[in-house]
């Protein structure tokens, strides 16, 4: 089969590998597509240091289900079905003590980051069969790639606390952004506010139905003053870093919430006064439930029409690195680009914001 490969920071590379064999738990799935998520990028670049050259990324996916382990007795999961794959893998021995809080367990390995792990950029990877969520024909197949980024959404909105009725101040309007968007509508809430610097990802996110600031024109604090005549309940910082957070924290009333799931930078500061005099919590996001990522693949499978926005681009296995390298100088990309593994899905999309 074959494999994009990083092969040193700055360079993927297309080269063949041995097909996967799986475990009796496991399934062979024959990947159709898979999404460049930010964590992605900053592997390619070297800088967050939680990929190492060698390995083979990719996290964000959704394929055929090709083969099954001798012992994988699941009614549902049959060769030709797609699905898509829940990226934390626990050992089976963790199940019971690490329910409902599945990230939390140390001994967990995540497809795409676990450098042992043949992931999602490939043409077939094995995955343990608790972890495969088998999605319904009617949606649209390359949706099943959006599923893993909407559960890290997931999280961070139920992390956060916020509930219908609550205004709520978005720092980012990246994929990480767009999620949180569909996220909060998909928990009830309807006051969203999103602060973008990048126009064409300012579009995006107001055709999701969220309002829209650009940075430039100002302090979000009075934006969010002036869209809902009070300070934010909650605020999700999607983007992680000084200034961003500084905004979520000013942007939210007394007593407030924030939410950190952007990881930009691996060392913020911040007005100690804005958490302790105000009151206001701050609490971390990382990943996903096992329910989180369920009721992902719940709302992905009813075929949203807006999720179509959020695909920018596919392009083929070649077109990678090139794709990779557009991403890292900014790049001018609204939404997700899907690396396509199956070209039978090269031309699936027709989304409005196809470039
Ligand atoms: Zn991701």
């Amino acid at each position: 089969m074959r494999a994009l490969v990083l092969e040193d920071f700055g360079r993927l590379v297309v080269a063949e590998r041995d097909d996967p064999t799986p475990a009796p738990d496991e399934v062979t799935i024959r990947i159709i597509a898979t999404g460049i998520c930010g964590s992605d990028i900053h592997g390619y670049t070297g800088e967050n240091g939680r990929r190492v050259p060698g390995q083979i990324m990719g996290h964000e996916t959704v394929g055929v289900v090709e083969a099954l382990g001798a012992s994988v007795a699941r009614a549902d999961l049959r060769p030709g079905v797609t699905v898509t794959v829940n990226p934390v893998i626990l050992p089976p021995e963790d199940l019971d003590e690490y329910a409902g809080r599945e990230q939390h367990d140390p001994g967990k390995r995540v497809l795409g980051v676990a450098p042992e792990l043949v992931s999602a950029f490939a043409e077939k990877i094995v995955a343990p069969a608790r972890n495969v969520h088998v999605l319904p024909p009617t949606m649209p197949a390359l949706y099943g790639a959006l599923i893993e980024p909407l559960a890290v959404a997931v999280n961070a909105v139920r992390r956060s606390g916020a509930a219908p009725g609550d205004a709520v101040f978005v720092a980012g309007g990246g994929p990480i952004g767009q999620s949180v968007v569909l996220a909060l509508q998909m928990a009830g809430i309807t006051e969203v506010i999103v602060s973008e610097v990048a126009p064409e990802r300012r579009d995006l996110v107001e055709q999701l139905g969220a309002i829209v600031i650009d940075p430039a024109d100002g302090a979000a604090s009075e934006a969010v003053m002036t869209a809902f005549g009070r300070a934010a309940d909650v605020a999700i910082d999607a983007v992680g870093i000084t200034e961003t957070l500084r905004g979520a924290l000013e942007s939210t009333r007394l007593g407030g919430t924030v939410c950190l799931v952007g990881m930009g930078s691996p060392l913020l500061s911040l007005d100690a006064f804005a958490v302790s005099t105000a009151e206001r919590t701050i609490v971390g996001s990382f990943t996903y439930t096992d329910a989180d990522f369920a009721a992902a693949v719940a709302w992905m499978s009813q075929g949203p029409a807006a999720a179509d926005a959020l695909i920018s681009e596919c392009v083929g296995i070649d077109g990678a690195d090139a794709a990779f390298g557009r991403l890292c100088g900014g790049g001018g990309v609204p939404g997700k680009i899907l690396i396509v593994l199956d070209p039978a899905h090269l031309s699936g999309h027709t989304g409005s914001t196809t470039r």
